[in-house]
Order: C-alpha cells, then sequence, then structure tokens
C-alpha cells in the first residue's frame, strides 16, 4: 500500500514546494528577465503573510516537509524577514535561493529560522562579465556574501547558468573555488523561458561542461541523492563540490519532488507546467484548498509539463513562476474580497 503523502499519477511523492516571494528583482539576469520593461505583479494580487503561512499550512498538512524561498529576488520583498519568521515556525526544512545581494543583512534572520541550506546564483568570478550579464554593478559585494555565507557555516549552493559563446569559461574559475571553499558549485544548462531569447546553439551541455573540466582536472563521480538535480563530482583535494543540472539535454523528472507556487498564489505541478490552479483567489474567497492542489497535482505530466518542443516554449519567465499560462482550474466565478 502506498503511504500518505501527495502522489501524481506516476508514484511520484511530492514533499517540496518552492514558494515564489516577489517577481521583483534588484539584477536584470538575461537569461532570466524577459528584456522588455518588466511587469511587477501588484502587491494586492500577492500573497500576503499570512496568506503565504496559511497556504503553506495546508502543503504541509499534505506531506510538504521542505520549503525553498525563490523568486524573483526573495530578499527585496520588504517583509521577507517576517516571512522567514512565521513559515520557520513550521515543520519543515526551510531553503532559500538567492542572488546574495542582500545577503549581509539577513545572517541572524536565517540563523533563527534555522535555514541551514542557502542557493546563491552566481554566473561569472570576472566583474565585467558580471555586468553584461546581469546589467546591474554587484559583484563584490555578491562575492563578500558568498564568502560570508562559507564563512558562517551555511551549506552554500552556488548556481550558474551556463550560456555558450558567453560564460562557459567560468566554469574552470568556479571549479578552482571549489579548492579553497566548501561549497557545491553547480552548473545549470541554459533554459528556454519568455523573453530571455533561448535557442539550442546556446546551450554548453553537461557533457560538453565536463569535457570542458577534464581538460584540467582529474574528476570523481559522486552518489547522487535519490532527488537530487544534480548530477554531483568532485576534483578529489578540492574542499567543495561541483555538479550539473542538465534540464535541456538530460531532464531528471522521473525522480522529481517538486511542487511550486507562484507570487500571485498560483500552484505549478513543473516549471515548464502551462497549467496553474489558482489557489490565492480560492483561499480569500473561504474555499478548502486541499482539493485543489490534489487536482493540480493529479494533472502532473511525465516530464517537462508534456512540453518536448523546446524551441517554441511559451512559458512565465523565471521571475514569475510566477507571467500568465493557461489557467488548469477556473476560479474567476470567486471575485476577490475587497
Ligand atoms: N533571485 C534568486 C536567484 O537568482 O537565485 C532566486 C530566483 S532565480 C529565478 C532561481 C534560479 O533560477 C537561479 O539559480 C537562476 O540562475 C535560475 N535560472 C533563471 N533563469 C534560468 C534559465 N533560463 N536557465 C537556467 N536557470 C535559470
Ligand atoms: Fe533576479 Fe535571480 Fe532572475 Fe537573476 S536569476 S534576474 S537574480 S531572479
Amino acid at each position: 500500500m502506498q503511504e500518505q503523502g501527495l502522489y501524481d499519477t506516476f508514484g511520484r511523492k511530492h514533499n517540496y514546494l518552492r514558494i515564489s516571494l516577489t517577481d521583483a528583482c534588484n539584477l536584470r539576469c538575461t537569461y532570466c528577465m524577459p528584456d522588455e520593461k518588466v511587469i511587477v505583479t501588484p502587491s494586492h494580487k500577492m500573497m500576503q503573510v499570512d496568506e503565504i503561512v496559511e497556504i503553506a499550512k495546508v502543503f504541509v498538512s499534505l506531506g510538504v516537509n521542505k520549503i525553498r524561498l525563490t523568486g524573483g529576488e526573495p530578499l527585496v520583498r520588504k517583509d521577507a524577514k517576517l516571512i522567514i519568521q512565521q513559515l520557520a515556525k513550521l515543520p519543515v526544512e526551510l531553503s532559500i535561493s538567492t542572488n546574495a545581494v542582500l545577503v549581509n543583512e539577513f545572517i541572524e534572520d536565517f540563523k533563527q529560522a534555522n535555514i541551514r541550506s542557502v542557493n546563491v546564483s552566481l554566473d561569472t568570478l570576472n566583474a565585467d562579465d558580471f555586468l553584461k550579464i546581469t546589467k546591474r554593478g554587484e559583484f563584490e559585494k555578491i562575492k563578500q556574501n558568498l564568502f560570508l555565507l562559507v564563512k558562517e557555516g551555511f551549506k552554500v549552493k552556488l548556481n550558474m547558468v551556463v550560456m555558450k559563446g558567453i560564460n562557459e569559461n567560468a566554469i574552470l574559475d568556479f571549479i578552482e573555488l571549489t579548492k579553497d571553499f566548501a561549497l557545491d558549485a553547480r552548473f545549470i544548462e541554459f533554459m528556454p523561458f519568455s523573453g530571455n531569447d533561448w535557442n539550442r546553439e546556446k546551450v554548453f551541455t553537461q557533457t560538453e561542461m565536463l569535457q570542458l573540466i577534464q581538460t584540467k582536472y582529474n574528476v570523481l563521480k559522486l552518489e547522487d541523492e535519490l532527488n537530487d538535480t544534480a548530477k554531483k563530482y568532485k576534483v578529489p583535494g578540492h574542499k567543495g563540490n561541483f555538479g550539473f543540472i542538465s534540464t535541456v539535454s538530460n531532464p531528471f523528472c522521473n525522480t522529481c519532488n517538486r511542487l511550486r507556487l507562484t507570487a500571485d498564489g498560483k500552484m505549478k505541478n513543473c516549471l515548464f507546467s502551462e497549467g496553474e490552479t489558482d489557489l490565492l483567489n480560492a483561499y480569500r474567497n473561504g474555499i478548502n484548498i486541499e482539493p485543489l492542489i490534489i487536482e493540480n497535482l493529479q494533472a502532473k505530466k511525465q516530464a517537462l509539463g508534456g512540453r518536448f518542443d523546446f524551441e517554441n516554449i511559451e512559458n512565465r519567465s523565471m521571475i514569475k513562476i510566477g507571467v500568465k499560462t493557461k489557467p488548469l482550474i477556473m476560479h474567476n466565478k470567486f471575485p476577490l474580497r475587497r
């Protein structure tokens, strides 16, 4: 008999919820933010602190025991500290993904919330390249905050999006960094989202990355954990590890345990899913969201949200996973209570 929990129709158990706190950001990474002017969701359409907590509680009651805060940049939200404090009271392993610009202001809050794992996005160790990729001059601050997190004993995963012809050579700089710093560098294949000018030629695949690394280093394959998205390796003698997230060349959907909640309270069962369920509007109208969560999960496709044609993908940009895709369940008949 199947244990209790959030199972989809392929028998995958879902215990991990990624909550986007905002679609705003203090950087403009070319691969993430659409080129056109970003329209940030108005505050009243976003989940408020109590709504985030109450909706999260329902997921927890159904079996979620890991929550990661993301965005946009989660730490730009004015009430980020309060949200972290409140979610820390739930029986979950709480973690966060951040660009680290504001991390120094949050070290104590992370510690008090028992956040042990922090994912930091950084795509190069060269200040000029950083400015080209992010369109903002925050490189030194991020570097300092990255080292601060390591020094303070956080488990740091450093996420680099690798784009062919743009930053692939930074891979070797990050491997060198793992020599003295106990962090996990993770090299992510460039994924397609609306407005990010993706094409297959720009994808530097996991195989190409490994070949590049092996031109300079001997590497050792490490054992991967069951639901881990990264294939892990190590250079013997280095303090840190490295890994690849190969969503494009070799997706890891068969062990997926992730659910997503956008900053405006829509549930997505996959990063690439077309359908989404408006949990916030339902919650505001006093509707029990538990069956909606289960219904959404039952519609989860076996792989990549059922979309295998990356060339023609129309998806919310990463910051908006959050802007509109097809509703899975329509709750327009329940207007917002004012
Ligand atoms: N602002 C935070 C940050 O940068 O870590 C959290 C949100 S960001 C959208 C979450 C992760 O998505 C980051 O690691 C980022 O590098 C990754 N990401 C964004 N766009 C991507 C793309 N087109 N392909 C692959 N990864 C992407
Ligand atoms: Fe902002 Fe993170 Fe997207 Fe960069 S990857 S634009 S830091 S949300």
